[in-house]
């Protein structure tokens, strides 16, 4: 007879993060990270719940980072779930808000831990190609059986829906949960939080790690009607009530409430990527219109895994695509000025 734990890990097909070189010296364009560092209340919120409190449990409830996400998201605490990373919030989201008896769908090409989930938590699902252009066919996601979830931005194409697309899938799902993922939409025209008001079946996941600096916190969190909510909190409360960590919880609540900083450094990042997208057309790369702190392109000529390995040899570390129905893709995160400019020329080295 099978043992049970093999059958365990025949369910498992881990994700595998992008590479994280321990070397300073590297150029890292590879898992959209922010080049610039987090706001400098984050460090001193850190510091002082560090002198003062790190003995005593966090709260189970998070109602302090809670009310400050609410207060920027224009809604209530009791519609924001936080979590330990925004992969941690999807992971309770599809362990209890989609069903082992009822098929979800998400597009063909997106991200990859969506399939890791569901297999973990043997969730039936259906892959919905995209267009040729990359972008959504929203009708194929109506009337899905046990819900949908979607990246928009997507990633690792970059592509933004709009919002009319978005809620017209909702609406065609009255019964079911639609999970929007907008790790990315901070470089995008849009968010769909408004759309939670209307719909009581919609949840929108949000992180930490891209707009505000703080991939390496780990923080997320989630936006939705409270029994989509409560249903979340059901689920930590079930597995660990103290997720998020003391320095997690001051620290993203000074992030979220630097508004200033956030604004400075975001459209920073938009402006050298727009630069950054010149400069790529110029040299023959055809770049897919991006809403995102990435880049997915594609060159005619040279092919994406090569130019990832002479990238690499020379220190900049970028992403490649030949998966999934993609055919040959490289995807860049935008740095700084600076490490951008460095990438151009070892790119101009190699091509
Ligand atoms: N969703 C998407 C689409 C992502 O690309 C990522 C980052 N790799 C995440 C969620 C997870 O982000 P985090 O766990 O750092 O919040």
């Amino acid at each position: 007879m099978m043992k049970y734990w093999s059958e365990v890990a025949k369910r498992c097909t881990p994700y595998v993060p992008g590479e994280q070189l321990n070397d300073s010296t590297i150029i890292k364009l590879n898992t959209n990270e922010n080049p610039y560092p987090p706001s400098p209340n984050v460090q001193s919120a850190i510091k002082k719940e560090m002198e003062q409190a790190l003995h005593l449990y966090p709260s189970p409830t998070v109602d302090s980072l809670r009310e400050a996400i609410a207060k920027q998201e224009g809604t209530t605490k009791e519609s924001v779930f936080v979590g330990n990373g925004s992969d941690e919030v999807l992971a309770f989201a599809f362990m209890g808000l989609f069903s082992p008896y009822r098929t979800i769908r998400f597009p063909a090409i997106t991200y990859s831990f969506y399939p890791v989930y569901a297999n973990l938590f043997q969730i039936p699902y259906e892959k919905v190609p995209l267009m040729s252009d990359f972008t959504l066919d929203e009708t194929a996601f109506f009337h899905s059986e046990g819900g949908a979830i979607l990246p928009n931005p997507n990633a690792p194409t970059s592509i933004f829906t709009s919002l009319d697309l978005m809620e017209n899938i909702v609406k065609h799902n009255p019964d079911n949960v639609v999970i929007i993922d907008e790790a990315y939409v901070d470089f995008a025209p849009e968010t769909a939080v408004a759309l939670t008001h209307k719909y009581e079946q919609l949840l929108i996941v949000k992180t930490f790690s891209k707009s505000r600096s703080l991939a390496g916190l780990r923080v997320g969190y989630a936006i939705g009607h409270p029994h989509l909510i409560e249903a979340l909190t059901r689920i930590k409360d079930s597995f660990n009530s103290y997720t998020i960590d003391r320095l997690a919880i001051v620290g993203a609540k000074a992030a979220i409430e630097d508004t200033a900083y956030f604004k400075q450094t975001t459209r920073h990042i938009l402006q050298t990527r727009e630069w950054t997208r010149e400069q790529l057309e110029e040299r023959g790369f055809s770049v897919l219109p991006s809403a995102t702190n990435f880049l997915f392109v594609h060159h005619p000529i040279y092919e994406a895994e090569k130019l990832y390995q002479q990238l690499k040899e020379k220190k900049v570390l970028i992403r490649y695509f030949r998966n999934q129905g993609i055919t040959d893709y490289m995807r860049i995160t935008i740095g700084t000025d600076e490490m951008m400019r460095k990438f151009l020329l070892v790119l101009d080295q190699v091509m």
